[in-house]
């Protein structure tokens, strides 16, 4: 009897945490001068950036953050870069830097990363704020997997015992992903291009992630019936038109009949990355006050 799996509508999560975080800016800004900041800096002209750091400086203005985005020219030099950084850093009324990602090729992304405060860190991409996260202390976690994590504990409660598997393994979301279930007590496997029998690995899954980088790569016959499906991937795809959409790494139609729960492209995890920043922003600006600031 083919089942139709609940939709996990990240888009209505994300805006419900960033209606939250807003209203903690509001009442924060009637005791202190200075609200929350956050500076997004982007090199280069690449489409896909512009319209992520568009994004992030709106919905950070909208939570009633300073909100200031650095453009430079792709042909800036790391000297440079970093000296824009290490100002930002030693800025009071800045709590949050963003380096967007990819940089030129000239550019050591490794090199600026370490050069933000690992306070300042807010995609958690520090080796300080690895480290911290994969010891289990407190610290800045990165946004997609972070955002990842509230969409599977909204959906299923406690994630204890359960099997995840993980496909892709790269340092921004497949590896902090299974540090992150391993940590919610989930039985974790990652999954990459040199693993063998895929589609069997898959199966085992009570929590399947997908952060490959490939449309529609993983196929409904790899889905555990009633499992629950994440998926990372934004690639965009020609339609017959001559235009083009959006589509993840899950073939969507095929996993909706067989997984329990399914977070759709777009809507799913994308918006779920900025409203994590806007909170980690939030978490650096309540630990550098010394404020009480729980947030959930
Ligand atoms: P990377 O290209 O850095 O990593 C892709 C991973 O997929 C690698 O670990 C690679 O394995 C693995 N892989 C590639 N081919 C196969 C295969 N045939 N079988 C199994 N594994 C394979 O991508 P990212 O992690 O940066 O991004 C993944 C996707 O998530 C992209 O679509 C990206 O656009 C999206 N994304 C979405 C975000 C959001 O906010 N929703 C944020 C960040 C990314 P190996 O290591 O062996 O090469």
């Amino acid at each position: 009897m083919p089942t139709t799996a609940t939709i996990i509508d990240g888009k209505a999560v994300a805006a419900q945490i960033r209606e939250e975080i807003a209203q903690r800016v509001t009442a924060l800004k009637r005791e202190r001068s200075v609200p929350p900041g956050l500076a997004v800096i982007l090199v280069g002209e690449d489409p896909a950036s512009q319209v992520y750091v568009r994004s992030k400086e709106r919905q950070a203005q909208e939570a009633g953050f300073k909100s200031l985005a650095y453009r430079r020219p792709d042909d800036i030099s790391e000297e440079q870069l970093i000296t824009l950084i290490e100002g930002l850093n030693e800025d009071p009324t800045i709590d949050g830097i963003l380096v967007q990602l990819p940089l030129p090729a000239h550019i050591d992304e490794g090199v600026v990363i370490n050069a933000i405060s690992p306070e300042k860190d807010v995609d958690g991409f520090h080796p300080i704020n690895v480290g911290r996260m994969i010891t289990g202390a407190p610290s800045l976690l990165p946004c997609t997997p972070f955002g990842c994590i509230q969409l599977l504990k909204r959906t299923l409660g406690d994630l204890s015992g359960l099997d995840a598997v993980v496909v892709g393994r790269s340092n921004i979301v497949g590896k902090p992903m299974a540090a992150l279930l391993l940590r919610e007590n989930c039985t974790v496997t990652m999954a990459h291009s040199r693993t063998r029998n895929l589609a069997d690995v898959c199966r085992r899954a009570d929590i399947l992630v997908a952060a490959v980088g490939k449309p529609g790569f993983v196929q409904g016959d790899w889905i555990k019936p009633g499992a629950t499906v994440i998926d990372v991937g934004i690639n965009r795809v020609a339609t017959a038109d001559g235009g083009s959409r959006l589509v993840g790494d899950v073939d969507f139609e095929a996993a909706k009949a067989v997984a329990g729960a399914i977070t759709p492209v777009p809507g799913g995890v994308g918006p779920m990355t900025i409203a994590m920043l806007l909170r980690n922003t939030l978490e650096s600006y309540c630990r550098r006050n010394r404020l009480e600031c729980e947030l959930g």
